[in-house]
This record gives C-alpha cells, structure tokens and sequence, in this order.
C-alpha cells in the first residue's frame, strides 16, 4: 500500500480561483477591492522571494498589493510609524510584517502593533487570544492550510489522535489550537518530549514543523496515519546541487502512511492561499459584509 499524495498545489490553486471569485463580486456589487500591505525591512533573500510571490498571488486574484521595502536599518519608530500609517488606510485590510525582523526590532511590539482587525497572519496577542479560547480569529495561514487538506482528506477530524510536532507560536501552537477546535485529541511534542516515535505511532494525524530534514521516519508511523509536513528544508545532494527536502522522511513514510504531503508542492503553496483567503475575510469584516465560505 502506498499512500495517498495531498496535492496541496492542486487546492492552493482551486482556493485562489475561489477567493479571485469572490474578490471579482465584492468589487462588482460593493465597488470595495481588498488590499494587502507586506513590509519586508533588510534583505534576506528567502524573504525577498517569500514576498515576491505573495505580491504576485495578490494581484492575480484581483487584489491590491503594496509593498513596503524598508533597509536593514530601520528604526523601530519608523516602522511603528508605517504601521500605524496602514492601520488608517482605507485601501489596506491586510498588513503582513515579514519575518524574521532584524535584531534590532522588536518583533513582539511590531506585531502588536498592527491593527488586530489586519493582522492576516493572525500573530498579533488579540487574535492569539481568540483562537485560544475558540472565538472567531485572524488564524496563521499554515496552519490554516494544513487544516483545510486534513478536512478535505479525513471529513470530519472528531475523535482522532493527533500529534503536532513543533511548538512554535506561527505553526506548532495555533495548529493544535485548530485541532483541538476539530475535537481531535491533541498531543504537543517539542524538542524535550521522551520517546518521540512512541507517540507519533499512537497518532491518525502527524503534523511535523519542526525544521529537521527527514526527521519522522517510517517505522515510527501508524499504518493509515494521515502525515502533514510543514517543514521546508535545503539539503545537498550527493550529485552536487541541492533540494528541497521536509521534516519528514517520504520515502519510508509514504509506504506506511494512508495520506502524506509532499515537500514541496504540500503545504507550502497553501500557506500563501490561506494569507489571500484571510485578507478577502478581514476586509468583508471591515466593511460589514459577509465573509465568504
Ligand atoms: P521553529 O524553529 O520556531 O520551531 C521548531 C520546533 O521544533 C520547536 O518547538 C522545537 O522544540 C521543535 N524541535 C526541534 N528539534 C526537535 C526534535 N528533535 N524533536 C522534537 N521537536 C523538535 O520553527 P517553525 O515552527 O517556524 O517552522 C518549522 C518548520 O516549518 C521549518 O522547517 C520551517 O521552514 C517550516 N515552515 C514552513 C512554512 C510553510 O509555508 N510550509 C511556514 C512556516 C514554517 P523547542 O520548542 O523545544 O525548541
């Protein structure tokens, strides 16, 4: 038996034809077009790609995109004071802060900073608040993405046992948040957790995010287990060049596995859909209307 593969690429796409349509409509009935600003400050060139193609995706879908490039030296005040700009204007109803910011920032304060109602990354304290105690929330886009391909994979999610691997604050904890919402019963694993294997092979559903490459292997997995993998991770290859490689180890997963996502083409491009479908439901929220299904 090998696996199911979760083209993520495949619902990525239907999703951003979906929110292109629903973008067209508000346009046309309501003459309201959402915009979504990206601040990027230095120049590290995996986020410089990151935002590119968000900017690009944006505009496909009939959005609006403005991009903020700032230099590496930006004070704090500065970008506080941009953000504070994009907060009041009308024309943006996303505000993305690229991260990691530069030492010098701090990024706590800088995410706290933007308007929780466009905060389409869902980081800010408020929206991390909301999803936490089950109320309606700006939620992370990828863990928002690996949501939706488990929901369209397994239906109805209740009663399962899921670990999630990774406990950081943009994957690993708003993940299990939405599992726990799903009434999956949810174990958190983390860098300290004892006998990792012994508990991912209790597990329906694995979610890795944890930035090791081929860190799952499959003899640590349930025959059957649906297996979510996050991570995005550069290796060489022993002909010279490199790839890009997850968190978990394909091929000993997928023949053991009922479903798995591919690295890339999983959840990678479902994250930046997930970052369009969040702006369309923060400016439907802005403006009174109802947010699309
Ligand atoms: P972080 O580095 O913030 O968190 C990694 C987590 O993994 C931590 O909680 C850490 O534990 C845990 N961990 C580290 N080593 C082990 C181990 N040996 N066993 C168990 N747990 C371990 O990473 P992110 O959450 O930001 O990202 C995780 C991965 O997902 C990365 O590869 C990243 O590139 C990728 N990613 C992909 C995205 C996408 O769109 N597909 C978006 C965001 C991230 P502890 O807390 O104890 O240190």
């Amino acid at each position: 038996m090998t696996a199911q593969i979760i083209d993520g690429k495949a619902r990525a796409a239907a999703l951003r034809a979906d929110i292109a349509t629903h973008v067209a409509r508000l346009s046309q009935d309501h003459g309201v077009t959402p915009g979504l600003a990206v601040v990027l400050v230095g120049e590290d060139p995996a986020s410089q790609v990151y935002v590119r193609s968000k900017g690009r995706q944006t505009v496909e879908a009939g959005m609006e995109s403005f991009e903020h490039k700032l230099p590496a030296d930006t004070s704090e005040d500065a970008l506080l004071a941009l953000i504070d700009d994009l907060n009041k204007d009308p024309q943006v109803h996303g505000i993305l802060v690229q991260l990691p910011l530069p030492d010098h920032l701090d990024s706590d304060l800088v995410i706290n900073a933007i308007d929780p109602a466009k905060d389409v990354d869902g980081f800010h304290i408020s929206n991390v608040g909301l999803l936490g105690t089950g109320q309606d929330a700006m939620v992370p886009c990828t863990p928002l993405g690996c949501l939706m391909l488990l929901r369209e994979t397994l239906g109805d999610l209740s009663g399962m046992d899921a670990v999630v691997i990774g406990r950081s604050n943009i994957v690993g904890k708003p993940m299990a948040h939405l599992l726990l919402g799903d009434s999956c019963t949810v174990t958190i694993a983390h860098s300290r957790t004892r006998d990792l294997p012994a508990r991912v092979a209790a597990a329906d559903i694995v979610v890795a995010a944890v930035g090791r490459p081929q860190m799952v292997k499959g003899d640590w997995i349930k025959p059957g287990a649906t297996v979510i993998d996050v991570g995005i991770n550069r290796i060489d290859k022993p002909e010279g060049g490199t790839r890009l490689v997850g968190d978990v180890d394909f091929d000993s997963v997928a023949p053991v596995a009922g479903a798995i996502t591919p690295v890339p083409g999983g959840v990678g491009p479902m994250t930046i859909a997930c970052l369009l479908a969040n702006t369309l439901t923060a400016c439907c929220r802005i403006h009174g209307l109802p947010v699309p299904e």
